[in-house]
């Protein structure tokens, strides 16, 4: 499917203004965030939610994240709890996705909530999302702008890498600060469920909550499109390994990786390692040779970017 010519649009506010018309006129258009760049449709338009579906070759089961300009647009969708709402007061606009009962009247195309009575919802930081978002009025469906199963794009290039010619245009804001993509909490009545590790760290989350957060599974609430293989690079990818062996690609993290060909942070910083985690794969996998990944502590941001390591490195198929 390569029937579109993919405009890339500056993200000046006559680029903003005609992604915005695109979005009204069902068209869909990759935008940046502070997380990976999304490929936006109007949330309320089937055929552009059925759309963002084909393009990404992503399954029907795994629901889409509603991108809103404010928190009003927000409370109109969905009943967020009071812990939600702290969250919000606290990491909004940010990383952060809050999964909520739908309210009724929403106006949302079923199939962005893959036919489930709950919606996840975040407001992004970024500016050009934020003024795309508030020159559109209306809420944006977005996942991240690859083909479905494959790394996520954290620059405009990698999103034409898998998207060019399934989309109508591209929005480039530069690189994606946080790199990650968003954390997602959900609720199982008065209990916060850490639905996925993301762009704020479990330890920031429960500072605010004053409490635990639960894992995924221990309520009855999960996130259906936790897919074992994610993140995938073509290649063969191995975890905590402390050297290359012949031929691979070795990514280091810290100072100790002497000779590794490329880094997710000399200094073994765990933010700079998740703001730069998808290009090094991108970067990586375009050397055509198997990878191997020097161990990144599981603290901090650690946790998220070892998520992403251990679905990359997953069978695929799984
Ligand atoms: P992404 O794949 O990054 O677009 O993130 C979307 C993810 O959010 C999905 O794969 C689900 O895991 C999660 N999600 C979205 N909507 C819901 C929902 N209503 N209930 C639970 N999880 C959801
Ligand atoms: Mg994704």
């Amino acid at each position: 499917m390569r029937a579109l010519c993919t405009q890339t649009l500056a993200a000046t506010p006559e680029g903003i203004a005609q992604a915005a018309r695109l979005l009204s006129a069902g068209a869909l258009v990759a935008l940046p965030t502070e997380t990976v760049y999304g490929l936006a449709g109007d949330a309320r338009n089937p055929d552009a939610v059925a759309g963002i579906f084909a393009a990404k070759g992503r399954p029907q089961h795994n629901p889409l994240i509603v991108h809103l300009a404010d928190l009003d647009q927000a409370l109109a969708l969905a009943e967020i709890p009071a812990q939600g709402l702290a969250l919000a007061r606290a990491f909004w606009p940010g990383p952060l996705t809050l999964v909520a009962p739908l309210r009724a009247g929403h106006g949302l195309a079923p199939a962005v909530t893959a036919g489930l009575d709950s919606v996840a919802l975040r407001l992004p930081a970024h500016p050009a999302a934020r003024a795309l978002l508030n020159a559109f009025g209306g809420p944006i469906a977005a996942p991240s702008a690859n083909p479905s199963g494959r790394i996520s794009p954290t620059t405009a290039a990698h999103v034409l890498a898998g998207l060019d010619g399934r989309i109508a245009a591209v929005l480039d804001g530069g690189a994606c600060a946080v790199g990650l993509e968003s954390s997602i909490v959900g609720f199982d009545g008065v209990t916060a469920l850490l639905l996925r590790e993301g762009g704020i760290s479990r330890d920031a989350l429960e500072a605010v909550l004053g409490a635990r957060l639960g894992r995924d599974g221990s309520g009855k609430i999960t996130a259906p499109g936790q897919l074992a293989a994610h993140y995938a690079p073509r290649a063969a990818l191995r975890l905590d390994a402390r050297a290359p062996e012949p031929q691979e690609v070795w990514i280091g993290f810290g100072p100790d990786c002497k000779g590794a060909e490329l880094s997710l942070s000399l200094t073994g910083d765990l933010e700079e390692a998740a703001a730069r985690l998808f290009a090094v794969l991108h970067a990586a996998d375009a050397k055509g040779r198997a990878i191997a990944v020097a161990p990144v502590p599981e603290r901090g941001l650690g946790t998220a970017i070892n998520d992403r390591l251990r679905r990359a490195a997953a069978p695929k198929g799984a």
